[in-house]
């Protein structure tokens, strides 16, 4: 393995910059939901960038769109490289695109190397990432993992789903078409922002995903008694608002001393009836929270349980809860992790692990192939918005670790 040769960065940035101006906002960002006009003049220059790179361009029946650089040995198996160039409604330049950009930039420096590899090279951009229509929808199909029902049902609506798809000229029988043998694939490479601040707080360049966190939500409802605002003693009160307040505050508290890595969030809260003169009969509350591996989540989710129940029973409530879905949490490929520790360490680059609080395609294909991510700082963690910004110095050292790890995985 050659580890002197390095990505072209003049070249990325030649590109990031055509990218980010497809779909350019006033806000500094890209707004590029999934098969609106902006996307499609993304994915059709992608496209056509390809071949001009002298690449093989690829489409399969999800949408996705691919760079192949085949390998000499026919038979060999495919290292996927990529991201998504979809972003979420006025969203940030780097989210995804950084990742499908560096993948192909590192398919046209082995290319230029005139490197011979035992895998073939795919960079690949899915499709819908960020939900517009469903979410992972193109990474998911190619896993394997999309359900009919689903289809039926997507967060983005049903009909938002068929227009869109008629829009990009795809069929939802194409959706698994697109599926792939795990035994066609060596693996799957994402470079990322990290859309978070551990990492320039740290001051440290590099991250080594370990795990993607997912995330369980519940609505908890408080019970007491609707009663006179004015007239009933403040003793005899069964109010609402007070079990669900205590509960929100004291989750805060219980998790910054008990589950530091974790986070709890309550996005909403409603009482009702919900008058100035009426005391809370009751109180509903959206409650989400994210922990990096199972035994921590489950641990965090009993106690928040018992939080809300005693919160409740303190003021006299009852308290109602509905499950509203878990997703288990992906944990990355050792083999994978420790191939871009490497690049890393043998760039000169500094590097920390860590969990990625968001979701990413790399949960779809760690299903079915070894998966890892790597972190550049974003800078005050900002992202889904304008303000999202990484030093062009990180982006290139997140290609050319990208390219490191490649190249150490399909010598495996
Ligand atoms: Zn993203």
């Amino acid at each position: 393995m050659d580890t002197k040769i390095q990505i072209n960065s003049l070249r990325l940035k030649r590109d990031f910059d055509v990218l980010s101006a497809i779909g350019a906002d006033e806000f500094g960002g890209v707004d590029r939901p999934t098969f609106s006009a902006a996307h499609l003049a993304v994915r059709e220059w992608f496209r056509q960038r390809i071949l001009q790179d002298g690449l093989e361009f690829s489409l399969d029946g999800a949408g996705n769109h691919s760079a192949i650089l085949r390998s000499r040995q026919a038979q060999a198996k495919t290292l996927l490289l990529g991201s998504h160039l979809d972003s979420v409604p006025h969203g940030g330049r780097y989210d995804g695109a950084l990742g499908v950009l560096a993948a192909l930039e590192v398919l046209r420096t082995i290319q230029e190397a005139n490197l011979s590899l035992p895998v073939h090279l795919e960079a690949i951009d899915f499709t819908d990432e960020e939900g517009t229509l469903y979410g992972l929808l193109g990474s998911a199909a190619l896993a394997g993992l999309l359900e009919p029902e689903a289809l039926l049902a997507p967060r983005g609506g049903r009909a938002a789903l068929l227009e869109g798809l008629q829009r990009a000229g795809l069929s939802e029988e194409g959706f698994y078409q697109a599926r792939r043998e795990p035994d066609s694939l060596a693996g799957y490479l994402e470079l990322h922002i990290e859309q978070g601040p551990c990492l320039e707080q740290a001051g440290v360049q590099i991250g080594v995903v370990t795990t993607i966190v997912r995330i369980t939500s519940y609505r908890l409802t408080f019970l007491g008694r609707a009663d006179h605002a004015g007239t009933t003693p403040m003793l005899d009160r069964l109010d609402a608002a007070q079990g669900a307040c205590a509960f929100t505050l004291q989750a805060r508290q219980m998790v910054l001393e008990r589950f530091s890595s974790c986070v709890v969030n309550v996005g909403e809260m409603h009482f009702s009836p919900g008058a100035f003169n009426i005391v809370p009969g009751s109180a509903s509350l959206a409650l989400e929270f994210r922990a990096p591996d199972e035994t921590t989540f489950a641990s965090l989710e009993a106690s928040l349980m018992e939080l809300a129940q005693s919160a409740a029973e303190n003021y006299g409530l009852k308290l109602e809860r509905e499950f509203l879905g878990r997703h288990h949490p992906t944990p990355m490929h050792e083999t994978a992790q420790q191939a871009i520790q490497r690049a890393a360490g043998s760039s000169g680059l500094s590097w920390l692990s860590l969990p990625s609080g968001a979701g990413h395609d790399a949960q779809s294909l760690a299903q079915i192939c070894p998966a890892g991510m790597i972190f550049v700082p974003s800078v005050e963690g900002a992202s889904h918005s304008g303000r999202e910004y990484t030093h062009w110095e990180d982006c290139v050292n997140g290609a050319n670790v990208l390219l490191q790890a490649a190249l150490s995985l399909a010598a495996v």
